[in-house]
């Protein structure tokens, strides 16, 4: 006969085999999108963000759409947040790009004298667990888990207070990836003007060098004297 520890034990077990198999058929149907969009996303924050409550400034940014059977749609743009709202419940994309801003509306790419080209772009910067793998020790590649977050906390720690620091950045936003880590897109005017030359070097001034030995072994590379950023993050 069981005792009532083994029952109890038994009876956990079924519990999460029921949990898993619901969270593995779980999927997100066409009109959970409808319903997000309808109800949920953020349109008016999006106008006032990426075109400053301008309809000049926000019709000549890129917006690109992934439909459902991986459908991929370039030069899309909008007067409004209502114009771009009437169009995405419309489509029921489910993955939204965000571009440049352009000399002219993408929508005229191919019709407008002298040319198309970006204008303006935010400073972006993506940081994923998967270029932590040679640290984690807890998870690899696509899986993570509290423990292995921890590293994300510490590189926006670190590298929000470069950009505000050091860089002088005021309009930050850090944004959840969807998947495996964060995105940070700095709005500044001078950010968005920054030629891939001053990119590069934001970037570089941020990076800490990697040394890899054969590809098995890793370690920091740090030199003296050390760079006044680490010497104040460290
Ligand atoms: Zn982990």
């Amino acid at each position: 006969m069981m005792d009532i520890e083994e029952e109890i034990k038994i009876q956990e077990i079924i519990e999460q085999e029921e949990l898993e198999r619901k969270q593995s058929s779980f999927m997100i149907t066409k009109e959970n999108f409808k319903n997000y969009y309808e109800n949920f996303f953020p349109f008016k924050s999006f106008f006032k963000w990426l075109g400053k409550e301008r309809e000049d400034i926000f019709e000549r940014r890129e917006i690109s759409y992934t439909l459902e059977n991986d459908t991929y749609i370039r030069f899309l743009c909008y007067k409004n947040h209502e114009e771009f709202k009437k169009d995405i419940l419309k489509a029921c994309p489910i993955k939204i790009d965000i571009g440049a801003i352009f000399n002219n509306f993408p929508k005229h790419h191919k019709t407008i004298a002298g040319g198309f080209f970006p204008v303006q772009k935010e400073l972006i910067f993506d940081i994923d667990l998967t270029d932590y793998d040679f640290i984690r020790t807890c998870c690899s590649e696509a899986k993570i888990c509290k423990k292995c977050w921890k590293f994300i906390i510490v590189a926006y720690e670190i590298i929000n207070a470069i950009l505000v620091e050091d860089f002088g950045f005021e309009n930050i936003i850090w944004i959840f990836s969807g998947r495996r880590g964060v995105h940070c897109w700095i709005s500044d005017e001078r950010a968005k003007n920054l030629l891939n030359d001053g990119r590069s070097a934001i970037a570089n001034f941020i990076k800490m060098k990697i040394a890899t030995n054969a590809g098995l072994i890793y370690r920091p590379i740090l030199w003296e004297p050390l760079h006044p950023s680490h010497v104040y993050y460290l």
